[in-house]
């Protein structure tokens, strides 16, 4: 396993539609593994393939309360599209790839996810709550879209803003 590099806005890749995944093969499995690691080490409730430079459609999600044990609640989605959603529903969103930033985002409150699992075998399911919330931040980010875009435009141009000051501090200390 390997920690992979979490991209930050404004890398492109995080702009980029992802490719679905066609080929089922280790080389899959390695990704999502390493990205599983990835997102338990940073530590986030969700990663998508784009923010470690990745452009295909791959998502993991763990929402459950690490003070249990270690990875029971990882969920790997491959081609993963939410086909259906219900309600409006306010939460208060962080990103990986926004570091500091957080906002409210409306978002459905219940929605229905196709997807396929690591052998390609069809996954048909209904979240609602925060994995309703992180499947949809996750299928965004596969679609090249940040939670900021959800924002009005003025709260979005400050967190831009923000952003860039940040990666040239960050970039100043090397
Ligand atoms: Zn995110």
């Amino acid at each position: 396993m390997a920690l992979l590099e979490i991209r930050t806005f404004p890398d492109p890749v995080l702009r980029e539609k992802a490719r679905p995944v066609t080929e089922f093969n280790e080389e899959l499995r390695k990704l999502a593994r390493d990205m599983a690691e990835t997102m338990y080490a940073a530590p986030g409730i969700g990663l998508a393939a784009n923010q470690v430079g990745v452009p295909l459609q791959v998502i993991v999600v763990d929402v459950r309360d690490r003070e249990d044990d270690e990875n029971t609640g990882l969920l790997t989605l491959v081609n993963p599209r939410i086909v259906a959603g219900d309600g409006e529903c306010v939460t208060e969103e962080g990103c990986l790839s926004l570091p500091e930033e957080r906002a409210d985002v409306e978002r459905y409150c219940k929605v229905t996810v196709h997807a396929q699992d690591l052998d390609g075998a069809l996954l048909e399911f209904e979240a609602e709550g925060l994995p309703a919330v992180v499947f949809q931040h996750e299928i965004d980010h596969i679609n090249g879209i940040l939670f900021m875009d959800h924002l009005s435009a003025l709260k979005r141009a400050g967190m831009k803003k923000r952003l860039r000051q940040l990666k040239a501090q960050t970039a100043d200390v090397g």
